[in-house]
């Protein structure tokens, strides 16, 4: 091989780098495998399901754990297909009494949110006085939904050049959103230089993200290959570290798992340390080497059950489970996935070899299943398993399959114990 052939692969091929320090010191924690996108719901049981890597990675100079050179931005948002008003947030009254309790969030504050989705958190905050807003977000259905609802709402990927054109149409503003956002986004150093840019001095960000800290707790792999950064408080304090801002306030919440609610402001002086690193690395790592075993007993686990003859369903068509069944490879052992959202009924989970049908949930008593999965958000559970009471009074037993419910399969037992909440 000619060395001009070496160089010409090795410019096609770029060194990975840490989505948060640009560092190139990257620790392999997973290779999941290849895998289709989990929210491109198949309209038939069959065609072509192109495939991406899915690889786990544990930066050893900032902590950030994190997927790189997955599936790119342009084929994942292109539609977004879930929207934020289909999901339960008792949480969203909380965030804004919390911005109200700010300095100088008055009503007449000017908000900006990205990844604003529908328009449905912006709405909320109009109803509570807030009409000085503006929100930001690429998916072409969701800024139909909320142009449609009249949130004022930009359709585009957040970029530092957009931030400079926003500034000069609009000056700063005093609060900065990003709920459920961040986690999506690989160049995080053009967040923080959009922050930057887009907030007032000793203005505020209030930031929402999965806490990595849960999964890492209760061993939960339903990661999901939208989500490129696993944050936790130390390497979100250490992000927003980047654009100045300082932690004033972080409270965890029961939603998609558990999530961290952020609030920081624009002090210019934030404190900033590494020392979290070396205690992080050593979770990630026993993290990844626990994830062979985990495969390992949960398809044991699922297998015993066919072989007794039992049938199998998944309740809750969503993305982090689609992924635990397809990054385990246990999906030719559920029988059917019952869903209540009717965009996603009639449809097939993507992944499988021979894809899962998505049926409503009268499918638990139609089809004679016997145990069902539950993978709805944690805080939901109670009512699923409150609106099939005569289910469970036939003889179906539920289980959970996504932390940190208190009704998960013994796989996720440590020490014959389940893993506690945080
Ligand atoms: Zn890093």
């Amino acid at each position: 091989m000619s060395l001009s052939i070496l160089i010409d692969q090795s410019i096609c091929k770029p060194t990975p780098s840490c989505n948060l320090c640009g560092g190139f010191d990257l620790l392999d924690l997973i290779d999941f495998g290849s895998h289709p996108v989990a929210k491109h719901y198949l309209a038939e049981q069959s065609g072509d399901q192109p495939t991406w890597p899915v690889k786990l990675f544990f930066c050893e100079s900032c902590g950030l754990t994190q997927l790189v050179d997955s599936c790119p931005p342009e084929i994942l948002y292109d539609n977004y297909v879930t929207l934020s008003s289909w999901k339960f947030q008792p949480h969203v009254q909380r965030e804004i009494d919390l911005i109200k309790s700010l300095e100088g969030m008055g009503p007449d504050a000017k908000i900006i949110e990205i990844g604003s989705n529908d328009g449905m958190f912006l709405h909320q905050l109009s109803l509570n006085g807030y009409e000085n807003t503006l929100g930001v977000e690429p998916a072409k259905d969701a800024y139909g939904l909320a142009v449609a609802q009249g949130v004022n709402t930009l359709q585009d990927f957040l970029s530092p050049e957009l931030s400079r054109t926003i500034k000069a149409q609009y000056g700063l503003f005093d609060l900065f959103v990003s709920r459920q956002n961040l986690e999506h986004i690989s160049d995080l150093r053009g967040v923080a230089e959009s922050i930057g840019i887009l907030v007032k001095p000793n203005g505020f960000v209030l930031i929402e993200v999965p806490n990595f800290a849960c999964n890492l707790r209760s061993r939960d792999y339903g990661l999901w290959e939208e989500h490129v950064n696993y944050f936790t408080v130390d390497t979100l304090r250490h992000f927003l570290s980047l654009a100045g801002v300082e932690l004033v306030h972080e409270e965890t919440i029961l939603f998609s798992g558990e999530s961290i609610c952020f609030i920081g402001r624009k002090s210019g002086k934030p404190h900033r340390s590494l020392d979290y690193v070396a205690a992080l690395r050593r979770l990630n790592v026993e993290y990844s080497e626990h994830w062979p075993d985990f495969r390992r007993s949960l398809g044991e686990f699922l297998s015993a059950q066919k072989r007794a003859g039992r049938k199998i369903a998944v309740y809750g068509a969503g993305s982090r489970v689609f992924c635990l069944l397809n990054f385990a490879g246990v999906a030719a052992s559920i029988d059917v996935i019952v869903d209540d959202q009717q965009e996603k009924q009639n449809k097939f989970m993507p992944g499988s070899r021979v894809p899962i049908p998505i049926l409503p949930s009268d499918a638990l008593y139609s089809q004679g299943i016997d145990i069902c999965l539950l993978a709805v958000n944690t805080e939901n559970e109670d009512k699923v398993v409150g609106k099939h009471a005569e289910w469970v009074r036939n003889g179906g037993t539920f289980w959970s399959v996504l932390p940190p419910s208190e009704r998960l399969l013994p796989v996720w037992q440590i020490n014959g114990e389940s893993p506690s909440r945080g």
